[in-house]
């Protein structure tokens, strides 16, 4: 736990937030202001700043992290297979677009209809 650290209250359940998934080491929950339809933050539980501060040795715990976003994607709704899927985003440090200083990995999906839409007329 870091004080001041957003993510640490939300671990720690002093502020709530929509959970998606926990286990011993992480804890994923819906983004405040999603991005897509499904957005999911998957925090570690041990405070860590960013993938700036993590070694060799952090090697085990970011690979289950990472390995965790597909069940975390289909948790939240997102659709199996090719023609669904899933984006990945960990932003870090100022000049990476990182606003809360405990590292977590966006989990983002959903049907994006945008996408679909015609194009304008000429
Ligand atoms: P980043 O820019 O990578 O640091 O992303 C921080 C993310 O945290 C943003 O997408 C915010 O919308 C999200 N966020 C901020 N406060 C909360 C909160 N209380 N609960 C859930 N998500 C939050
Ligand atoms: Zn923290």
């Amino acid at each position: 736990m870091s004080d001041n650290c957003l993510f640490c209250k939300i671990i720690e359940g002093i502020i709530p937030c929509t959970k998606v998934y926990e286990d011993d080491d992480f804890l994923a929950f819906n983004d405040i202001n999603p991005a897509a339809p499904v957005h999911i933050l998957v925090v570690p539980k041990r405070h860590v700043h960013s993938l700036q501060t993590i070694s060799a040795e952090d090697a085990a715990w970011l690979g289950k992290m990472l390995a965790l976003a597909p069940e975390i994607a289909r948790l939240g709704g997102c659709r199996p297979g090719h023609e669904g899927g899933f984006r990945v985003v960990i932003n870090n440090g100022l000049d990476g677009g990182q606003e809360i200083n405990h590292l977590h990995m966006h989990v983002l999906g959903g049907e994006r209809p945008w996408q679909n839409r015609a194009a304008p007329a000429a």
